[in-house]
């Protein structure tokens, strides 16, 4: 059976719940393959010792690497924790990011509550 991939992201401003959240769902974490944007990537493999495949980071192309690969399937869901009162400059990347799950019906938390049911629907 494939490992199903997950993509993490999270904003400057929604990186230390990212980590929170990582921490407290490694065991789910652990069993799929992680991309990640860059400095989240990062932070995931130093703080919760996750194996992240890295790409750029949000800013220079990462959210649009990863809307590619939603796009072409390759994604089981994403977690997109979005900072909404961040100025980002590359927003159209994050709005295309955000388009693209919807388009393909991909799942999609923008935010750490929303990813704890889809991590974890039974807290429903
Ligand atoms: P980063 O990118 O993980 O490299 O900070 C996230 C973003 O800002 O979209």
């Amino acid at each position: 059976m494939t490992v199903k991939t997950l993509a993490l992201i999270a904003h400057d401003g929604k990186k230390a719940e990212m980590v929170a959240f990582a921490l407290k769902h490694k065991t789910v974490l652990e069993r799929y393959q992680l991309i990640a944007t860059s400095t989240t990537g990062q932070l995931l493999q130093d703080k919760c010792g996750l194996e992240v495949t890295r790409m750029l980071s949000g800013p220079i192309g990462g959210d649009a690497q990863i809307a590619a690969q939603v796009a072409e399937g390759k994604i089981a869901a994403v977690f997109f924790f979005v900072d909404p009162l961040g100025k980002h400059p590359h927003d159209p990347d994050i709005q295309s990011l955000l388009r693209i799950c919807n388009a393909h019906d991909v799942p999609l938390a923008t935010n750490p509550a929303t990813a704890m049911f889809i991590i974890s629907p039974q807290a429903l």
